[in-house]
């Protein structure tokens, strides 16, 4: 039995921030990063607290840290092509 791992899994979503400061928004539409705590809704979190980034729709953990935040753009563009493509089309339509 792992039970400890599973605890983990389920206090995941507790622990979910948004990316503040987005550079590239599309690479953020399904990724939140993880803080080491539950999050504190009067506490500001920074990139500097995540212990790694999560994908809600693969509902998989990514490797993440600020300064080597690349993980996550190759996480998008091998997994979720589709979205970074209608991102950008859409963007299109609003000029
Ligand atoms: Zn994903």
């Amino acid at each position: 039995m792992d039970e400890n791992n599973d605890a983990e899994e389920t206090s995941v979503e507790r622990r979910l921030f948004e990316m503040p400061r987005q550079r590239r928004k599309e690479n953020w539409l399904c990724i939140k990063l993880i803080a080491a705590e539950d999050i504190d809704k009067r506490k500001k979190y920074y990139s500097s607290d995540a212990i790694g980034a999560y994908c809600t729709l693969c509902e998989s953990r990514i490797s993440f840290s600020s300064s080597n935040p690349s993980n996550v753009a190759r996480h998008m563009n091998a997994k979720h092509e589709d979205i970074l493509s209608k991102y950008k089309e859409d963007k299109e339509k609003d000029k």
